[in-house]
């Protein structure tokens, strides 16, 4: 069947992917390879950014591909690759920064809160990443960028350095991506309160153990206003009754919403339950996991096909951008 475009996405390399990364991006990016051609990027420059230490950076980005490909993206398909493995996206940085306005740059909400974040290391990556965020786009002539509602600005800032660029040098070599809309799903942390993440220590890998993932799920927060096992609870206000939702059957998410309420469940049987059911979601992505890291070299393997083909499309593109410009 004919595709309908290029996609193109990347993800900063975080290592073992968690319940949140799975659901809010990884699923959506394994279904979009039914209707697109798909172009997925770990993108360690970009991580540069922030990192304290490289010292986990290959490591990290091992673990990511393992998991994406365990989940379903197909390597024979879809492009997975290193963004430092096509240098050609350090060059089109450079060239898309003489088109891209540095106040512009600097008054972006984005740059904003990392300043806030990381007032002793507001490095010159941070202001113009953007531009490499445009560059790693466009770069691939991607058609279409997956984004949740509060990413859309980003696309539209890219948008905006690709006429700038067109116009200045009187071309359309470069495309203007367009976003498309997905629900990212935010999935909350075992606190109950925060975004899942590493950083908070508030995560499920997705890639653990069972037991493992059962003592998290035996530590998630449920409704405060419950004490006692004999207090009605109200599922409501319960991010395991959340999670339920997304991976129990509909009686057992009938059942939890009914007998939590007049407190016929208690909060232990409750998550014990949630638990067996994500171990059960979870089983055949473990296994795969399991049979693709036994592979000596199949990882490392599917990046370095990956770079090869995205540096044959990010080749061509540059010889248009030079040509464009006019470079001599
Ligand atoms: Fe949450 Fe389940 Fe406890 Fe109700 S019974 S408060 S849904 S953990």
């Amino acid at each position: 069947m004919a595709k309908k475009g290029r996609v193109f996405s990347g993800a900063r390399p975080t290592g073992r992917q968690h319940l949140g990364n799975y659901l809010g991006a990884i699923k959506n990016y394994v279904a979009l390879q039914e209707d697109y051609e798909c172009v997925y990027c770990i993108v360690d420059i970009h991580a540069l950014t922030t990192v304290e230490t490289t010292a986990d950076l290959k490591q990290n980005t091992y673990e990511m591909a393992l998991d994406w490909l365990a989940a379903g993206i197909r390597p024979e398909e879809s492009i997975l690759f290193v963004q430092s493995h096509v240098p050609q996206v350090m060059e089109l940085h450079t060239l898309l920064s003489m088109v891209t306005q540095l106040g512009k740059l600097t008054d972006l909400p984005t740059f904003k809160e990392k300043v806030r974040q990381q007032p002793d290391n507001i490095n010159y990556g941070l202001v113009g990443y953007p531009v490499l965020m445009t560059a790693d786009i466009v770069l691939y002539k991607t058609d279409v960028v997956p984004v949740g509602i509060d990413q859309a600005p980003h696309i539209e800032f890219a948008r905006e350095i690709v006429r700038s660029f067109n116009y200045r040098f009187n071309t359309k070599v470069l495309i203007e991506p367009q976003a498309k809309h997905t629900e990212v799903l935010k999935v909350l942390g075992i606190d109950g309160k925060e975004k899942m993440g590493k950083s908070l220590n508030n995560h499920i890998e997705i890639a653990a153990a069972p037991e493992e993932t059962q003592q998290r799920v035996m530590q998630m927060v449920t409704d405060p206003a419950r004490v006692k096992r004999t207090d009605p609870g109200n599922p409501d206000v319960c991010n395991v009754y959340t999670m339920h939702k997304l991976f129990s059957s509909p009686d057992e998410i009938e059942m939890v919403n009914r007998d939590c309420r007049t407190a016929a469940l208690g909060c232990v049987d409750c998550k014990k339950l949630y638990a067996k059911n994500l171990n059960k979601h979870l089983e055949p992505f473990r296994a795969k996991r399991a049979e693709l890291a036994s592979k000596t070299g199949y990882v490392e393997e599917v990046l370095n096909d990956g770079a090869k083909r995205a540096c044959a499309i990010a080749e061509k593109t540059m010889e248009e951008v030079r040509e464009a410009i006019q470079l001599p």
